[in-house]
């Protein structure tokens, strides 16, 4: 008589049940693998019901790796042409989900974001994948050779009853830290760590900043109040990157958002990934319009204009009250010198407003960071020192810019993985 098997076998199990665990699931449930996925939240897949203010910016028409922040920026290139955004757009187009190009290829469900959670669900109930929910994984152990092909063994705790199971393939879905009341929670760098992988430091990213008290008496009364503007990032003096090499600057165009504790909106956010504590962080408020030749000019057609009038004519009307308010005197143009003219243009297209830092994992996108890419295969994303052993999605070192990027590095890094595990 056969002997039973004093543990649960499968051939993979993904802990994980956000964007990139689910996708692996499918893939290799489609290739006819048992596959079960672990949670330990209740529901699978909030950060896509949360994602895209609730109408999921599932990826991006204009997919291309300098979207990404890495150490390696190349090591996102593989998973990203294997499974691209066409072929994403193509799963939606599958199920009939109607979507649309917001601006600059992002494209969001016309539905709410659970449309294409659900749609995941259906794919991973087709690849005849298991998931199982509010479940925590406790202790991870590497078996020995003689358990081939079985590698890994975990055990496992779900409404007080421990569990061992035991896997060829463990992949490691877990996410970053950002919103851990969402799940979020540092368990893949210790998984990393146990194996010996190097993780890279990390930090919030795509995030609102806070201002430092002084500022806020300007910038807490426009709370809600949005405008186009310029925001670039000077890094500090001397500051170097990973590599040893100076930092380099970099500028976005896009909204910009006054809130209650600072700065928000898309040019804030895409900006946050690359600031520093100690860069300074400047602003156009009026991008495209050469301030001080306008002023100057309008002092000879139109001198009894006022300042707060003409700057309401390139910026929201509250936003130019509160300028005139708190930085410049409400005058005529006639009245204003080509000293103060600069002044004020100086001000308006390069506002360094003192920063106090970010709001942190709280409300952070995505994190910045994580398992060393040097430590993965970008073929497969399996770790080169822990054969069988997986990472996918936010917990490696690739974060994308604004905009579909993050969801389509975990559909394309799960899609990849699945293809092999
Ligand atoms: C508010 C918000 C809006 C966003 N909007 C967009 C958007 O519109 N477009 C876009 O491209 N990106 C967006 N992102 C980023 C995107 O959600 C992430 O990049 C993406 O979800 C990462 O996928 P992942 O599968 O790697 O991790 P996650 O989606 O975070 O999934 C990780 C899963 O692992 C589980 N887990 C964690 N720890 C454990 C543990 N110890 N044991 C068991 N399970 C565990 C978690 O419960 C979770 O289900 C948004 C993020 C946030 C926070």
């Amino acid at each position: 008589m056969q002997q039973q098997p004093k543990h649960q076998q499968h051939d993979v199990i993904i802990i994980g049940a956000g964007a990139a665990g689910l996708m692996c699931a499918i893939s290799a449930g489609q290739r006819q693998r048992g596959v079960l996925v672990l949670d330990h939240a209740r529901k699978a897949g909030n950060k896509i019901m949360v994602s895209g203010g609730g109408r999921c910016n599932f990826t991006n028409y204009y997919v291309e790796p300098n979207r990404y922040l890495s150490r390696n920026p190349h090591f996102c290139k593989s998973a990203l042409s294997r499974y691209t955004q066409w072929d994403f757009i193509a799963l939606v187009d599958k199920h009939g989900l109607p979507y649309h190009e917001k601006e600059e290829g992002q494209l969001f469900s016309d539905n709410k974001s659970k449309a294409i959670l659900d749609m995941m669900l259906q794919e991973v109930a087709d690849a005849g994948a298991r998931l199982r929910l509010k479940t925590d994984v406790q202790q991870i152990t590497p078996l020995p050779d003689t358990a081939a092909p079985y590698r890994y063994q975990l055990t496992v705790e779900q409404n007080g009853l421990k569990e061992t199971l035991h896997c060829q393939s463990l992949v490691i879905a877990s996410g970053g830290l950002s919103m851990p009341t969402m799940g979020a929670s540092g368990f893949g760098y210790q998984v990393a760590e146990q194996f010996g992988l190097t993780v890279l430091p990390r930090s919030a990213a795509l995030v609102p900043f806070t201002l430092q008290p002084e500022e806020k008496e300007l910038t807490e009364p426009l709370s809600g109040l949005s405008t186009p503007a310029l925001l670039s990032c000077e890094p500090a003096k001397g500051s170097k990157n990973d590599k040893g090499k100076p930092r380099e600057g970099m500028s976005f165009n896009g909204s910009l958002l006054f809130t209650h504790r600072g700065l928000s909106g898309p040019a804030v956010l895409q900006i946050s990934s690359y600031w520093q504590s100690g860069d300074t962080l400047e602003i156009d408020l009026i991008p495209g319009l050469d301030l001080n030749e306008h002023l100057k000019e309008l002092r000879q057609t139109r001198p009894k204009a006022e300042l707060k009038t003409i700057l309401g004519e390139h910026l929201p009307a509250r936003l130019a009250k509160a300028l005139c308010e708190h930085w410049f005197d409400n005058t005529t143009i006639s009245e204003l010198s080509n000293v103060k003219i600069e002044e004020i243009a100086n001000k308006v297209h390069r506002w360094q407003p003192k920063i106090s830092g970010t709001e942190g994992y709280r409300t952070a996108e995505v994190t910045l960071g994580g398992i060393d890419t040097d430590e993965l295969s970008s073929k497969t994303m399996e770790a080169k020192k822990a054969p069988g052993l997986y990472f996918i999605g936010e917990v490696v070192d690739v974060s994308g810019h604004l905009g579909g990027f993050n969801f389509q590095w975990a559909w394309s890094s799960g899609w990849v993985a699945g293809e092999v595990v």
